[in-house]
């Protein structure tokens, strides 16, 4: 079920454009209200996702409604045609996501535009790093109303201890002066570990500290917001932050992935593994790489076609990407072969993993569709690497994969020399 946006505005030809517009640009139900107490009644039926208010109404000519939707817990855009700057300020002092124009047609493609970028913040988490309560209250609600998880901590260690911990952060707001661990240190820190291309960190200074601005950037963070600041400028220097990161992780994905299953790439899978192979230098771990072929291939795409195929291909892959823990490692090789990696794992449990990945999917069951279900079954070949290159140990696992296909196909071979 879609989401509900509201319009209230009283100008019908103008409401029924945005209205038409959003819908056709975005997958949302919009009602429209031509009063104050038309939309009282809107909200009092749905929850809305957004709500969109003209300030000048038939029977609330001087924004009551602002007011009244707030109190209601619903996020707000106003809609106006008045560009007093007074009035924009006193607008912008409440707790509303934005002010827009209204009217021109560029006007409602930043509508569209600040919708979808609402929609895709509630996959962001974004941690809010202050040792004033006051200045993370602040600063964790206007994240919230612009639809952002907001995890807030009040010093620099506490921050690096939930990063540690918490894979799902995207953007790091950090105040500079806290006691310990300031914010350019904790910047500092961070940076070991995070590049500014996976994790953004937007540095909270005060207008009293000017040079550290500069610092700020030295040392990683990807921009900066100075003390005191409007509403406006807070959430654009969010947006452009998010937005940057999200279009490098677009073009890194392009380059890294397979583009039918979105698993690794080859060319990936070896990168990745050059780094993981320096760290494992010390400590000498041990991990299993197996080759992963689907058996009779040709026949099902033979017999049921090349997209029945793909959709088997897509299948196997969501099967293996969710059969592993984050650090290991899936890659499509090419057509119908896998290669995974299971990282510091013995001989016994790597047998025990893959030997329970092939009878999952000896058991699966294909729908081609509502009536007809097809099965498969994969061949494994698994060594454990030792002392050898990377491309001997996936050497080895190929002639295991041989073997399993020589030896009746639909089991798992173990490389019984390593
Ligand atoms: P075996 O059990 O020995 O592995 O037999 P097989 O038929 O699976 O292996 P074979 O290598 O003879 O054939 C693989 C087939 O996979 C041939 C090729 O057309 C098909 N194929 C390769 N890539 C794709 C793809 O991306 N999509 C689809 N649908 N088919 C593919
Ligand atoms: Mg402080
Ligand atoms: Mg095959």
């Amino acid at each position: 079920m879609s989401q509900r946006i509201l319009i209230v505005e009283d100008n019908k030809t103008l409401a029924k454009l945005i209205s038409k517009k959003i819908e056709s640009a975005i997958d949302f139900q919009v009602d429209v209200a031509y009063s104050l107490s038309e939309a009282k009644l809107f909200m009092k039926m749905y929850t809305y996702f957004i709500t969109l208010l003209d300030i000048n109404l038939p029977d609330a000519p001087n924004g009551e409604i602002v007011d009244y939707a707030i109190s209601k817990k619903n996020h707000v855009i106003v809609l106006s045609a008045n560009i007093d700057k007074e009035f924009r300020q006193s607008m912008l002092q409440k707790n509303i996501i934005d002010y827009v124009n209204k009217g021109g047609v560029n006007d409602i493609h930043y509508i569209i535009q600040t919708i979808k970028r609402l929609q895709k913040n509630q996959n962001h988490t974004v941690l809010v790093v202050d040792d004033s309560m006051v200045f993370r209250k602040q600063m964790q609600n206007m994240l919230q109303n612009l639809f952002f998880n907001v995890i807030t901590v009040a010093h620099g260690e506490e921050a690096l201890g939930i990063l540690s911990t918490n894979q799902n952060i995207t953007l790091i707001l950090t105040d500079y002066h806290m006691p310990v661990m300031d914010g350019l240190e904790l910047t500092y820190e961070i940076r070991k570990e995070h590049d500014k291309n996976s994790l953004g960190i937007l540095a909270v200074s005060s207008n009293k500290d000017n040079e550290v601005n500069a610092l700020f950037l030295k040392t990683g963070a990807n921009d900066f917001i100075t003390k005191p600041f409007s509403k406006e400028e807070f959430s654009c220097r969010i947006n452009n932050t998010i937005e940057a990161l999200e279009n490098i992780q677009i073009v890194t994905n392009h380059a890294n992935r397979d583009f039918l299953t979105g698993l690794y790439n080859r060319r990936y899978f070896f990168e990745t593994m050059a780094v993981y192979e320096e760290e494992i230098v010390e400590s000498g771990e041990k991990f299993a790489v197996a080759m992963i072929d689907i058996d009779h291939f040709k026949k099902i795409n033979d017999t049921y076609g090349h997209d029945i195929g793909d959709r088997i291909i897509i299948a196997l892959s969501e099967i293996l990407r969710t059969s592993t823990n984050h650090r290991d490692i899936v890659a499509r090789f090419g057509g119908e072969e896998f290669c995974m990696v299971l990282k510091n794992i013995n001989r016994y449990s790597a047998l025990d993993i893959f030997e329970r990945i092939r009878s999952e999917i000896e058991k699966f069951s294909f729908s081609v569709d509502k009536d007809n279900f097809l099965k498969f079954t994969v061949s494994i070949g698994v060594t454990i690497h030792s002392d050898e290159s990377l491309e001997e140990t996936i050497n080895n696992a190929d002639m295991m994969l041989y073997k399993a296909k020589n030896s009746g196909r639909n089991q798992v071979v173990f490389d019984e020399g390593s």
